[in-house]
């Protein structure tokens, strides 16, 4: 018999995964780097005011930009810099703290923010191909690599509902929808799990690691 070469088959699924993520991230950066261009943002600049739009009502740190977007403060500050310029972005001393900056969008800022957020779309339509079971399943894997990026330390505090203080995890009998959010007091169907919420708080360490498991064991005693 012949020498056996690898095969493409013999790679693990966790690789096919990994390659697939890599290719989705590609996908939104090219995306965004052509919305960009056209527009003469940075995919950079496009993060940013999409952050901002998230948080409309609210002003945002720089300081927290920055750690959202796990880039650097410097890097945020050149690229707020060029938004303020482009009357994009509002910059202001925070009255608490005369040392923080907060950052807010102006009216153009807002229109600019939902076209340069059109990119996400591409991906949308991919992920609306997936059945509700599938796209709840995804979700659910989301969550987890989500949750281990932040044990490892890659990013940075993601306000999804496994670490709300709000979240009870399987606390209703009804298989649809076995969560709770404390915060709206409904019940939540995995479909329904926040990976950025607004009105996420975080719980003590001890608490969340709790409630952790009790998310991730809910599902497999299922
Ligand atoms: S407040 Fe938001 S993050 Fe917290 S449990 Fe409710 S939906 Fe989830």
């Amino acid at each position: 018999m012949g020498k056996r070469l690898p095969m493409q088959s013999e790679k693990t699924i966790v690789d096919h995964i990994t390659v697939g993520l890599g290719k989705i991230a590609t996908a939104l950066r090219s995306q965004a780097w052509e919305g960009g261009t056209a527009r003469k943002l940075t995919p950079t600049q496009g993060q940013i005011l999409a952050l901002l739009a998230d948080r409309a009502t609210k002003a945002v740190r720089l300081n927290d930009v920055a750690g959202e977007l796990c880039l650097t403060a410097a890097t945020v500050s050149d690229a707020v810099t060029t938004l303020v310029e482009k009357k994009l972005v509002k910059k202001e001393r925070s009255a608490e703290d005369r040392r923080a900056l907060l950052l807010t969008l102006t009216a153009a800022g807002l229109l600019e923010a939902k076209q340069t957020t059109g990119w996400t779309e591409v991906v949308q339509a991919g992920v609306k191909s997936l059945t509700p079971d599938e796209q709840a399943v995804f979700l659910r894997g989301l969550t987890k690599v989500m949750h281990s990026l932040q044990e490892q330390g890659v990013v940075s505090v993601t306000r999804m509902c496994a670490g709300c203080t709000y979240f009870q995890p399987y606390v209703h009998a009804d298989a649809v929808r076995p969560h709770h959010c404390g915060f709206v007091n409904k019940p939540l169907g995995e479909g329904q799990l926040r990976l950025d919420c607004p009105d996420y708080i975080p719980g003590g360490e001890a608490d969340q690691a709790r409630r952790w498991q009790e998310f991730v064991g809910g599902w497999e005693g299922r």
